[in-house]
């Protein structure tokens, strides 16, 4: 059995579960049974988020042209509150 995917006009892709070589050009839509066209798409490929992509765009390319600053970067602000409520309770050196 094969994934095969079609488009209707109105209701847009849907995938069809053929046997292997029996894909017809046009399958009625299982949504409003008008005629949909068979579509070709890249099979299964996973796509990396955006911020990630840019991220790993970013670590690559310091690797060879390191980002250079003009001053020490600032020290991350200590929390106020720790995030177990109890934590507050304990003794203090
Ligand atoms: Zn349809």
């Amino acid at each position: 059995m094969a994934t095969y995917e079609y488009r209707c006009p109105r209701d847009g892709a849907f995938d069809v579960t053929l046997p292997i070589g029996t894909a017809a050009a046009r399958v009625l839509c299982v949504v409003c049974g008008d005629e949909a066209v068979r579509i070709f798409s890249a099979p299964l490929l996973a796509r990396t988020p955006r911020p990630l992509a840019a991220a790993i765009e970013r670590a690559a390319g310091s690797a060879d042209t390191p980002e250079v600053v003009s001053e020490i970067p600032a020290r991350p602000r200590a929390r106020r509150s720790p995030a177990n409520p109890t934590h507050a309770r304990l003794p203090r050196p």
